[in-house]
């Protein structure tokens, strides 16, 4: 469809402007277009009509159909209530009050978290301004453990890593390494599959018993649309992720995984991440994600 929503709703502003008014009718028609464009941007239908729903109340409830620009206040109904779903600006990372703060990824294989993780040891040290380690214990793919100290190196980032061995092992280590090297933080890259399955399960669940992670940070990728929720879901109610990073947002997806993401699992969205360049992990803005949405 060539016309953002934005610019779609923009007829029923200026028809109701010339009218002087916005009947009911006008509002069901704009929520149609909503409709269409959360479906068009993956956004799972069950969330599509509950927003919707929800917006038509908010418009007719709130008696605006004979007030100044009503056509314009659904339209920041529309925008506002895509902010409230996705959450509030984003909340920044939970460090431990002293000693070492523990963070561990998870995610699907192909999710982007090997490269997330190399960014986000970036932001860290940049941004927060602290000393991290990253610690390679994804055993399943040797490629994984290569890949992670290749990053690394490029960054100045030191890899803790003993190969192919007992995951849990390699944690415990790396946490010592740390502890004894005074880094305050490490982010541990753990076994991702291409799909979910119990072995995964269970050897994260000990991980992160092992770690006592300060966060678990989600890597999912965007472009997998609606799909990305459900896998959200899983990882989120076998584990418990404290945040997610969604990757791959320079693709051309209008973000609807963002919206599914929150709605289905609640975990707050952290990060929104973006081509293969290590500076382009962003701090996740629901404002700016919005109006992506809306195109
Ligand atoms: P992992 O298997 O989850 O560790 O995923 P990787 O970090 O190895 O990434 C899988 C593929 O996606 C690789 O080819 C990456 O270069 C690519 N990738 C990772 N993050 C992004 C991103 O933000 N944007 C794009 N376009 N590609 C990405």
């Amino acid at each position: 469809m060539s016309n953002s929503l934005s610019d779609r709703l923009q007829m029923f502003v200026r028809r109701a402007t010339g009218r002087g008014r916005l009947t009911e009718k006008d509002v069901e028609e704009m929520m149609r277009e909503v409709r269409l464009s959360l479906l068009e941007a993956d956004v799972n239908f069950k969330i599509v009509k509950e927003f919707t729903n929800n917006v038509k109340e908010q418009a007719l409830g709130e008696k605006i159909l004979n007030g100044l620009n009503p056509g314009q206040q659904v339209v920041k109904i529309v925008h506002d209530e895509l902010k409230r779903v996705m959450g509030e600006e984003s909340v920044g990372l939970n460090y431990a009050n002293t000693g070492l703060s523990t963070f561990m990824t998870i995610g699907l294989q192909g999710s982007g978290k090997t490269t997330a993780i190399g960014k986000m040891g970036l932001y860290i040290r940049k941004k927060d301004k602290k000393k991290v380690m990253l610690v390679a214990a994804d055993v399943y793919r040797p490629a994984a453990i290569d890949q992670l100290v290749t990053i690394g190196k490029g960054l100045g980032i030191h890899v803790y890593e003993e190969g192919i061995k007992d995951a849990r092992v390699i944690v415990k280590n790396g946490l010592k390494y740390a502890k004894d090297n005074n880094y305050d933080v490490v982010i541990v890259d753990t076994a991702g599959r291409l799909t979910i399955d119990e072995d995964m399960m269970q050897e994260l669940k000990d991980v992160k018993e092992i770690l006592k992670p300060n966060e678990v940070l989600l890597t999912v990728d965007a472009m997998m649309g609606q799909e990305a929720a459900n896998v959200a879901k899983s990882f989120h109610d076998q584990i418990g992720a404290t945040g997610v990073i969604l990757t791959k947002m320079d693709g051309d997806t209008r973000g609807g995984a963002a919206l599914s993401i929150r709605e289905i699992s609640q975990i707050p969205i952290k990060f929104a991440s973006s081509g293969e360049k290590m500076d382009s992990l962003e701090a996740f803005h629901p404002e700016r994600m919005a109006s992506r949405i809306l195109g």
